[in-house]
């Protein structure tokens, strides 16, 4: 059987990964030739707008997943008229607009930062009047890693801010005072079984996540429950199948969502090494109809992303309970092009490696 994804970075590479002791095969559609997923599959190169590469792309696959939430609607919605597209290309719609997502969120229940719609400079004035200082405008499409937004803290920010972003659909949201970021990933297969994986803690550097711990530390069960209670709402709504992660702010003991992504996340990289099933094994379990594995931690972990760096491997390996991760990636400024997951006993020698690792990095 041989499955299709659009998108072929990192996430892709790993859904392979995980796919192939599962007896399948692979197929990755990206615009890119140096794509990593190109290294382990074969790899179809063309644009999303381009039918005839996509219909080269889908011609004797068994279904088809996306491991990029970028990829336009109308290419995945083109493909769903073909073959199976896990998840419903609605799903796409919803998170590729922070409008759209704040919106389906508020009509869900699910509370979220107060924010305002804004095309010109008089509705980013009247927007601040709700908002209040400090605010953070963004663009609607398109930004990920804290690209794409500003932070407003005074009205001096505000000329800078409106000629970098204006010009495009912009939302403005308040500034959440958070004690911290946290995500929760979901699953759904095809026949209605759902799991969660425990509540991550996400650390983020100039709006990169950096680190993940897992399960999040101190984190009383009320709140696992309430971030369940959250994404079921959503998957259901959805009708979704696949992996889902929802980002969230930890403020004042409850829980607001900021975004999600239709896919497999970067905070569910520990699951690799850290939990009974990864996020990977189970997305694929979700859209083949397989019976989802069990998502329950292995211990304590920790994740650190590697960003424009390549660490001597043995250095990172000599660690007890190191497992380093690389994407095959050029190395750039600013670039994921690797992960290292630590596993442990216990939070005290999570936390010994811990600070081992980061040495190291
Ligand atoms: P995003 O691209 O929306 O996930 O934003 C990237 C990061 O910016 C988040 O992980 C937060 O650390 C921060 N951030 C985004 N929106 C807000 C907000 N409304 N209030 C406070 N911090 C935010």
């Amino acid at each position: 059987m041989q499955i299709g994804v659009l998108g072929g970075g990192q996430l892709g590479r790993m859904l392979a990964l995980a796919g192939y002791p599962l007896g399948l095969r692979f197929r990755f559609f990206d615009p890119l030739a140096e794509a990593p997923a190109g290294q382990l599959a074969e790899l179809v190169v063309g644009d999303y707008t381009d039918e005839g590469a996509l219909a080269r792309f889908a011609e004797g696959l068994s279904l088809l997943t996306y491991e990029f939430e970028n990829v336009p609607v109308a290419a995945a919605a083109w493909l769903a008229r073909r073959l199976p597209v896990y998840p419903p290309p609605v799903a796409l719609e919803v998170a590729q607009d922070r409008l759209a997502e704040k919106t389906f969120f508020q009509g869900l229940g699910i509370p979220t930062p107060l924010f305002y719609p804004v095309q010109t400079y008089s509705d980013l004035q009247d927007g601040l009047e709700r908002t209040g200082w400090p605010a953070v405008l963004k663009t609607r499409r398109l930004g990920y890693d804290g690209k794409g937004q500003k932070l407003l803290r005074s009205p001096a920010d505000l000329e800078a801010a409106w000629e970098q972003l204006g010009g495009q659909p912009l939302i403005l949201e308040a500034f959440v005072p958070f004690e911290r970021e946290l995500s929760i990933l979901a699953v759904r297969s095809t026949s209605g079984q759902v799991a969660f994986y425990p509540l991550v803690e996400n650390h983020h550097v100039g709006g990169i996540l950096r680190k993940s711990l897992a399960p999040a530390p101190i984190t009383p069960a009320r709140l696992q429950h309430e971030a369940e209670h959250m994404a079921r709402r959503v998957l259901e709504k959805l009708d979704y199948v696949g992996v889902l992660a929802i980002e969230l702010f930890e403020v004042e003991g409850t829980l607001w969502a900021n975004e999600m992504a239709p896919r497999v996340h970067n905070s569910g990289h520990w699951t690799i090494e850290g939990a009974e099933t990864s996020q990977f094994e189970n997305h694929l379990r979700a859209v083949l109809g397989l019976p989802l594995g069990s998502t329950a931690p292995r211990g304590h972990a920790a994740m650190l992303n590697l960003i424009g760096l390549k660490p001597e491997p043995a250095r990172v390996l000599e660690i007890p309970g190191a497992h380093l991760h690389w994407y095959g990636k050029e190395v750039r400024p600013g670039r994921k092009v690797g992960h290292v997951t630590l596993r442990a006993g216990t939070p005290r020698e999570l936390e010994t490696g811990l600070a081992r690792l980061e040495a190291v990095l």
